[in-house]
């Protein structure tokens, strides 16, 4: 068979950047051509999040964008990933077109499945898990990135916190081995990557099976100890996220402070500041708790920076309840949060309650602590001015070709002017201007 293009698109989660590569690798070990765009591509995999509202619609809507863009021959269009885990079958019935569906276990086997559609069959389906010792082997040419890396250290959720539909899209949580984990931090340190990003779910609840020789991660904190190895690699930056609060273990913090290339970043997402609606959500955390986790990450001798996620809007939430909200994100002083307005998920514990907090005062709410952020946060970035800090050029800046944009290592992300030369390099900078979620400088 002759080969053939593929353009896989990606929506979500870094983990679903992460699932993408792993596929493109696998299509190209199987012969298949990769397409940077979909104009001409004789297939189209949509790699699909179901973490936003109407995600389903939202997929429908992009089949028949691709289908009505086509003016001759028809692309073979799959829906992957999370959509596809949690709508199945049904998906050929509202999307005909639609001829392969592949959930979020099936990375591995999409050149076949692939294979088979070719061969004949209309639709094909594949809803199974990950193959017991499958890699998740990523080629270099297929990342995102030249300079930063996505490495998945745990997959799954066993949360089930009643809003969210990941523990159902993504399954039980399952560890890979540290031996793996750091196998591919030395590889990406030789390939010239100077960041991996650990990523995951809840990466800090990241616990392997007790293998031979890997003693050392059992125990109460395989996570920390995990970070010690892959520091230990000599990588230049090491980055992780997403932590859970109630497994942030103090020994991360020890880590970071143990360890230069452990950046100063933690993403500690609290969600409410109300332990009535944090036991609704069924969080596994109190306030109290989430304030321990703050206080040892903001009590460090490194300058840690942390961020988080709050949903605003929840079933039954009161304005008092939700007052306690913006005290909480007063008192923590976030460097960045990712506010959201609670929207009901089918098939999750908090569709049965009655989602009774008006439009209206969902989006008060959201205004009003997207107000205290931005004026926490102003402050925050205006901190920065006139200092060095040291930063990792990743590319152009969207402003103009003769700036370049990197990230510090607390996660900021800062312009400067610099020749392309920089670019894979970490180099100094002095702040020179602070706006809401970005800073300018000068290269020293
Ligand atoms: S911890 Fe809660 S919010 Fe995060 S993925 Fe798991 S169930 Fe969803």
């Amino acid at each position: 068979m002759s080969k053939l293009s593929v353009h896989i698109e990606t929506f979500g989660c870094q983990m679903n950047v992460s699932d993408s590569e792993q596929v493109a690798t696998k299509l190209r070990e199987h012969g298949f051509e990769l397409a940077d765009a979909d104009a001409s591509a004789d297939v189209i995999l949509l790699n699909t999040c179901s973490i936003r509202e109407k995600a389903e619609q939202k997929v429908f809507r992009r089949v028949n964008e691709i289908k009505r863009g086509r003016a001759g021959r028809q692309p073979l269009v799959g829906v992957l990933g999370c959509v596809a885990q949690l709508e199945g079958e049904s998906i050929f019935n509202s999307s005909p077109s639609v001829q392969l569906v592949a959930g979020t276990g099936a990375a591995d086997r999409i050149p076949s499945l692939l294979d088979r559609v070719r061969g004949g069959e209309s639709r094909v389906i594949d809803l199974g898990g990950r193959e017991e010792g499958a890699d998740f082997e990523i080629s270099p040419a297929v990342r995102h990135s030249k300079h930063v890396a996505f490495v998945p250290i745990i997959e799954g959720c066993n949360k089930f916190c009643t809003y969210c539909i990941v523990p159902y899209s993504r399954g039980r949580e399952r560890s890979r081995t540290a031996f793996e984990i750091v196998e591919d931090v030395e590889k990406l340190r030789a390939d010239g990557f100077k960041e991996v990003q650990l990523i995951g779910q809840n990466v800090n609840s990241y616990r392997p099976r007790v293998e031979k020789g890997l003693e050392g991660f059992s125990g109460a904190t395989p996570f920390s100890r995990l970070l010690r190895a892959v520091a230990s690699t000599g990588m230049t930056r090491v980055k992780f996220t997403t932590s859970f609060p109630r497994d942030f273990h103090a020994d991360i913090v020890k880590a970071i402070e143990e360890y230069e290339n452990l950046c100063n970043w933690v993403h500690l997402p609290v969600q409410s500041g109300n332990n009535r609606i944090l036991r609704a959500m069924r969080r596994g955390h109190k306030v109290e708790e989430y304030l321990e986790r703050v206080a040892a990450v903001k009590n460090s001798r490194r300058e840690i920076s942390l961020t988080s996620d709050i949903i605003v809007g929840f079933p039954g939430e009161t304005d008092e309840e939700f007052e306690d909200t913006l005290r909480l994100a007063e008192k923590c002083e976030f460097h960045g949060l990712y506010i959201f307005k609670y929207s009901e998920r089918r098939g999750t514990p908090a569709a049965r309650l009655k989602d009774d907090v008006t439009k209206d005062e969902k989006t008060r709410r959201f205004l009003s602590l997207e107000n205290l952020q931005m004026a926490i946060q102003s402050k925050v970035y205006k901190d920065y001015v006139g200092r060095m800090v040291e930063v990792l050029a990743e590319g152009f800046s969207a402003r103009s070709d003769s700036d370049l944009k990197g990230h510090t290592t607390c996660n900021k992300v800062v312009n400067f002017a610099a020749s392309p030369e920089f670019i894979g390099k970490v180099v100094r900078v002095r702040v020179t201007e602070a706006k809401a979620h970005s800073l300018f400088g000068q290269l020293l």
